[in-house]
């Protein structure tokens, strides 16, 4: 097993390769882990939240469901949920644009960038931000249409599994959402915490 300690408010690429499994853990609860995935092969193949809900029925990743690429096909499985089906398909990767929004002034960490600096580090350059799915976020649709985000009550070492269909190259950022907005609490308030990926062979510790 190969650990990955993503630090506060940071991303990090991991390689996995086809049948290994992935553990995604928030050792200290309530942070959200923004996941990005990439085929190893064509960059130009990345998961998609919105081709993966269309297809599952479903605006939440569900234990058993296959997670489809923008072409449609399968990259990854949910195997297991230890964080009883918090998670989000719907929130784009907050960027610096997010935070001026809510009116921050000056520059902001984001998942955005930890995505480019992450993809940089192992000698990619995107150019492409594409939609994450958010483990460990909890957001609401209501029968009227609204969205919002309410607290969130990931438990303490809270973690989901995965196993790659192929292989790929993933990231992971600790949301650096630390903006106290009244109905959008993405993590514990200002509080953001580290994350941990546990890469595994099938079969193997
Ligand atoms: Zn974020």
């Amino acid at each position: 097993m190969t650990r990955t300690v993503i630090p506060p408010r940071e991303g990090r690429a991991v390689i996995v390769a086809k049948g290994e499994r992935i553990i995604i853990a928030t050792p200290e609860g309530r942070q959200a882990a923004d996941f990005f995935a990439f085929n190893a092969a064509n960059l130009g193949e990345w998961l998609s939240p919105n081709h993966t809900w269309i297809t599952n029925f479903n605006t939440k990743p569900r234990e058993g469901d296959e997670l489809l690429s923008r072409f449609r096909r399968p990259m990854l499985k949910f195997l297991r949920d230890g964080a009883d089906g918090v998670h989000d398909m719907m929130i784009p990767a907050c960027d610096q644009f997010r935070y001026e929004f809510f009116g921050h002034k000056g520059p902001h960490a984001s998942c955005s960038e930890n995505l480019c600096v992450a993809m940089r580090r192992e000698g990619y350059e995107i150019d492409v931000i594409p939609q994450p799915i958010n483990f460990f976020t909890n957001t609401r649709v209501e029968h009227d249409g609204t969205f919002h985000s309410p607290p969130n009550p990931v438990l303490p070492g809270a973690n989901v599994e995965l196993v790659a269909l192929m292989d790929l190259i993933c990231v992971v950022s600790s949301c650096p959402f630390d903006l106290n907005i009244d109905g959008w609490e993405i993590n514990a308030g200002a509080e953001i915490t580290a994350l941990t990926v546990d890469v595994s062979c099938t079969g193997k510790d």
